[in-house]
């Protein structure tokens, strides 16, 4: 395993301390096989290096996403094996065959044959145990290790940050430099955190806030706008559900309230349908709407309120476009969409999977 501090490999049958002084948390041996230095690489991915702030479950998401970008990394190695052995077999054969070579290289010939068959045995299998690695439960375990190891997790977001006698959480100057065209509902105050610490509220000129008026001077400038006329459009944002958050949403309007609701999910009927959001649901119920690092969360939200579709049919949406783009140029991208999501182009961020 690589020494995150030093750089170097080490050794786990050496200990847990390498060389540098550095001393090693997680063990590459556990259910998940998740290193110190792969659990680095995991903070940079879900905090897209310093710069966002996210919630424990895009923490989540981006460790599945890693394992991923791993795992496809081992199938093309091994594919690239399998063909290098074909071809040298080919060649064999034909050097035989044209007598260039003696008989006696068949002995050369038989454990080469032999390797290429169990390397595209394992090739043709690997498919099947896709799926198998990363529950949640095991995770949560890692995250403790960690914790308790004394390591920081900086940008998680943990309590809710608004308290009732926080200040703001914007400068005055900032609040009038925007208008209010919209109000988004969530279920959570994690997710009110989450999108307004990472300023989606002025890029989108909405307030945000739960049923529970959090944060409460939100709340106040919401009730206001809520009356005026013309009221801006309120959008919802909530864990997969049968339709109840919105039901209650309706409860939260003022009752002279002109106000249009659009709900955008998670909906249950819509989940299912993208193979993302699929594998996830296995894995966490119910979904929430974080399970989407924030730079994809975002741009599918934005989506969302401008197309008044829900994140749901849109993340489907995505990953079929994905999936004809690349069907339509590179063959062997064909395997590989079938493990496509809405993570459009995160697995290209240089390389850092934390190996
Ligand atoms: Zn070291």
């Amino acid at each position: 395993m690589k020494c995150p501090q030093c750089s170097k490999n080490h050794h786990y049958s050496a200990g847990p301390i390498c060389k540098c002084g550095y001393h090693f948390i997680l063990s590459p041996k556990e259910d998940l096989k998740i290193t110190d230095n792969l659990f680095h690489a995991i903070i940079r991915r879900a905090s897209g290096n310093q710069t966002i702030r996210y919630t424990r479950t895009q923490l989540y998401t981006a460790s599945y996403r890693l394992k991923e970008l791993r795992r496809r990394k081992e199938y093309k190695r091994a594919l690239f094996t399998t063909l290098i052995c074909f071809s040298l077999m080919v060649l064999f054969a034909v050097l035989i065959g044209t007598s260039i070579l003696p008989m006696g290289a068949v002995v050369v010939f038989f454990p080469l044959g032999i390797f290429a068959l169990i390397s595209t045995l394992i090739l043709i299998c690997s498919p099947f145990f896709k799926t198998k690695p990363h529950y949640f439960p095991a995770w949560e375990n890692t995250l403790r290790q960690w914790t308790a190891a004394g390591q920081s997790i900086p940008g998680l977001l943990t309590n809710p940050t608004y308290q009732d006698d926080s200040p703001t959480p914007w400068p005055e100057n900032d609040i009038n430099s925007y208008g209010i065209n919209r109000i988004l509902l969530c279920d959570s105050t994690e997710l009110v955190d989450l999108l307004t610490l990472n300023g989606f509220h002025t890029a989108n000129g909405c307030l945000i806030l739960t049923l529970d008026d959090y944060p409460h001077h939100v709340a106040d400038r919401a009730l206001q706008s809520l009356n005026a006329t013309p009221a801006p459009d309120v959008f919802l944002l909530h864990q997969e559900d049968n339709g109840e958050f919105a039901k209650q949403a309706a409860q939260f309007l003022p009752e002279q309230s002109a106000a249009k609701i659009h709900d955008l999910g998670f909906l249950k009927t819509q989940t299912q349908s993208s193979k993302f959001l699929k594998i996830m649901s296995k894995q966490i119920s119910p979904l929430t709407p974080d399970i989407f690092l924030y730079p994809n969360l975002s741009s599918l939200l934005g989506r969302a309120i401008n197309s008044l579709q829900t994140i749901g049919s849109l993340a489907t949406e995505a990953e079929r476009k994905a999936y004809q783009k690349s069907t339509a140029h590179d063959p062997i991208l064909i395997y590989e969409t079938s493990f496509w999501s809405i993570d459009w182009d995160s697995d290209d961020d240089g390389g850092d999977d934390g190996e």
